[in-house]
């Protein structure tokens, strides 16, 4: 659960060009699941990396997924969603992520790799063969300088990976969608030796196509690899090849292989995709005092931090009747790019809280608009409401009942049925702030009809059923 505090005086700013959730389809429910950037960084490091063991090789896979992520949201946009579930897009493993793997995405939060200032368009994939396939070689458009091909010996120490693939030309046929098939022979190979253009009786055969309608057709697990020999024999095809995957970028098991031999996470990216380089990461000073940790970056607007931090909390567990049990961590950022890069939250969000830890924006900023402890307030009742493991309680409720804390004097009103997907996925500051506005007076109107304590109750029980 993420919550969001908006800067109320700027306006017009749209969220959804640099949106903090990604759509992601699954083939469990019918409409897109909205997830967090950090969680879908963890969610596909799950799906594409939970075998690994080396924790410098996670963070290079955190960071090239983060980044794919970044520079392919959308792609199924005519669909609907950002991203698929499957390999097509990053594999995801959505529920119950490795506490290990969580603490791999937030250890790297907001990093990326960049090239030219922007994120750099970035590959990986299973086990290169011990030989790098420039992406051009494979999708023209896609060609980059740091997008080469080259030796890999270290996934070969983890072994070649052979595979053997025994196929029909009949079987082959169908999934071209030709009449017959006769005769099929590998034409010319890319410079990393992969298959680039097969020869056969019905002409020319483009390899990555061959792949993709044989794939589909017949199961991916069948050629797991362009880099292969091919022989007919009878009616027959003998594929024999090595390695698993396209081999453009980072190789999973040379970065695990690299890892386990004592190379550091920018060592592992180097590797793979020389000439970019991690953005650096703040340079975090620790300010603790007796109930919260704050962490900043040495900026004099930071110093009232600290103090104010520590009021709100007290001030939230007074307001609330509860005790924040995680212990808060504040995260305060030298500057608006930072914030935003590690929250993925746009500039006019002053503040957001996911799990235990609040992200802030520069202070000086929220100081001169005289907010300072007023955000602070909010997100540490946030932390404050936090729902009991395993009660689940709408984004409306929880956001509706701190503004309720802070201002109980609000006319009651029904539920707006917008306001909880507004408050997900504002398309813009306006609707964020109508959102807030309705789920406040949402929440008073909870209070007229239950009382006071039953309401403040439901973080440990749940909502009643009949309750909107
Ligand atoms: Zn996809
Ligand atoms: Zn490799």
């Amino acid at each position: 659960m993420r919550f969001l505090t908006l800067f109320f005086t700027l306006l017009g700013a749209i969220l959804a060009q640099n949106s903090p959730f990604y759509r992601v389809k699954t083939a469990s429910s019918p409409e897109p699941l909205v997830l967090h950037r950090e969680d879908y960084v963890a969610a596909a490091l799950a799906g594409e990396a939970g075998g690994f063991t080396s924790a410098e090789a996670l963070k290079a896979m955190a960071i090239t997924i983060r980044t794919y992520a970044r520079v392919n949201a959308g792609r199924h946009r005519a669909e609907g969603f950002d991203f698929c579930e499957t390999t097509h897009c990053q594999k995801l493993l959505i529920q119950n992520v490795p506490a290990r793997l969580r603490q791999i995405a937030a250890d790297t939060e907001g990093l990326v790799l960049e090239a030219g200032g922007r994120p750099a368009e970035v590959f990986h994939s299973r086990h290169c063969g011990g030989r790098r396939e420039a992406a051009g070689a494979v999708w023209p458009a896609a060609a980059r300088p740091w997008l080469q091909g080259g030796e890999d010996t270290y996934c070969l120490s983890a072994g070649r990976q052979p595979w053997r693939a025994r196929l029909t030309l009949d079987q082959l046929a169908r999934a071209l969608g030709f009449p017959s098939l006769t005769s099929l022979a590998i034409a010319r190979r890319t410079a990393s030796g992969r298959a680039a253009t097969l020869r056969s009786n019905r002409g020319p055969i483009d390899a990555e196509i061959f792949h993709l309608q044989a794939g589909r057709a017949l199961g991916w697990d069948h050629i797991r690899s362009r880099l292969y020999d091919l022989r007919v024999e009878g009616a027959g095809v003998l594929i024999e090849g090595w390695g698993a995957g396209h081999g453009v970028g980072l190789c999973q098991t040379g970065a695990e292989e690299r890892g386990k031999a004592g190379h550091t996470y920018p060592q592992i990216l180097e590797a793979y995709f020389p000439g970019t380089h991690v953005r650096h990461p703040v340079p975090w000073r620790p300010l603790h005092t007796e109930s919260v940790d704050v962490y900043g970056s040495g900026a004099a607007a930071e110093n009232e931090v600290p103090a104010l931090a520590g009021r709100a909390l007290r001030e939230a567990e007074r307001l609330t009747g509860r005790r924040i049990s995680a212990r808060p961590v504040v995260r305060v950022y030298p500057t608006v790019a930072a914030f935003r890069d590690a929250s993925g939250d746009a500039g006019f969000i002053a503040a957001s809280t996911r799990g235990n830890v609040i992200r802030l924006q520069p202070p000086a900023r929220l100081a001169a608009e005289n907010r300072l402890a007023a955000v602070l307030l909010h997100e540490m009742l946030h932390l404050a409401l936090a729902p009991a493991p395993g009660v689940r309680l709408p984004r409306w409720f929880q956001e509706g009942l701190a503004l309720w804390l802070e201002q109980p004097v609000t006319q009651p009103a029904p539920l707006d049925p917008r306001t909880e997907a507004r408050l997900l996925n504002p398309a813009s500051e306006a609707e964020l702030r109508a959102a807030y506005a309705n789920a406040r007076a949402a929440v008073a109107s909870m209070v007229a009809r239950y009382g006071r304590s039953a309401v403040l109750g439901w973080p440990a029980t749940g909502m009643p059923r009949e309750a909107p």
